[in-house]
């Protein structure tokens, strides 16, 4: 029972190689959009210009070419469009919605890291802008994790939008990005569900449909990391059929030796069952694949 109109995307953010868990988000958000019939793009993520880098941005997109994940829609890269968020962010600051402050993580470590209800700071012309808190509760219909219901998501923070250095957030460019692109349904994994409310609550605020959302299981390290560059993880081999294989057995699809990734590929859009996956948040790597 597919979309009229299915479009999904991979919005890896360049900060290292293509490893092994983001392969299997990749894949997640790919082969549900095959099975719709739906189009998948890819975007780069790159906002944040501390971490980011292009040759990471190019190695990543040709890792997923080698696997023939490639983008249907020529790839749009976030740095790219930072006039949108500027527009964007002053439709907010418009309605006060978004207040300025120069807290810092130091001085919010007396409040776990979240920002109080009152900004406390003294502003000087630097000074990043954050959401203002909300009472609203989100809940929406996660099709691997179940109903997910966010209450107080919203009271306890007001995530930056726009940063002290001048970067935008991930938070205002992915909603911003997502909505621009017309993408009705996201696949991704469990640790971006701590931000979806603060997503759907910019939704609202901008008066946009939200797509649907839906969130694998997050390949984790044995310690239960998730696989980033901060610990070590290595990047994938390119166009390597066994490790294709491997990240399709996370996402619940075993295939019997296939001759070819494409081959690979065909089978696994149509065995591909969300609703299958378990509702688990983390998925720790089985000991054969912990080199990988
Ligand atoms: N760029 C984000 C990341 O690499 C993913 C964004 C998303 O899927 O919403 O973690």
């Amino acid at each position: 029972l597919g979309k009229a109109v299915y479009r999904g995307r991979f919005a890896p953010s360049p900060t290292g190689p293509l490893h092994f868990g983001s392969l299997v988000s990749a894949l997640a958000s790919y082969l549900d959009a095959k099975q719709n019939q739906g189009d998948w793009i890819i975007r780069i993520e790159d906002v944040d210009g501390t971490r980011c880098k292009a040759s990471f941005s190019e190695q990543i997109i040709e890792t997923l070419n080698s696997y023939q994940l490639s983008s249907d829609e020529p790839i749009k890269v976030q740095s790219n469009n930072t006039q949108t968020y500027e527009q964007h962010l002053l439709i907010l600051k418009e309605q006060t919605l978004v207040f300025p402050c120069n807290c810092t993580r130091q001085s919010l470590s007396e409040y776990n890291g979240n920002h109080p209800y009152e900004c406390k700071s003294t502003l000087s012309k630097t000074h990043s802008w954050r959401l203002k808190a909300s009472n609203d509760v989100y809940q929406y219909e996660d099709t691997i994790q179940g109903s997910l219901k966010f209450i107080d998501d919203l009271k306890s923070t007001s995530p930056i939008l726009k940063r002290k250095d001048d970067y935008f957030s991930y938070q205002l460019a992915v909603v911003i990005d997502d909505h621009q692109q017309n993408i009705t349904d996201l696949v991704r994994g469990a640790d971006l569900i701590e931000t979806t409310a603060q997503q759907l609550y910019l939704y609202d605020l901008f008066k946009w449909t939200p797509p649907s959302i839906c969130h694998i299981p997050l390949i984790t390290n044995t310690l239960g990391e998730k696989i980033s560059k901060q610990n070590h993880a290595k990047p994938i081999e390119n166009g390597h059929l066994p490790t294709l294989l491997r990240a399709l057995h996370y996402l619940g699809i075993d295939l019997n030796s296939p001759p070819s990734i494409s081959e690979a590929l065909s089978l696994a859009v149509k065995e591909w069952k969300p609703s299958k996956l378990y509702r688990i948040k983390h998925l720790p790597l089985e000991e054969q694949d912990l080199h990988l």
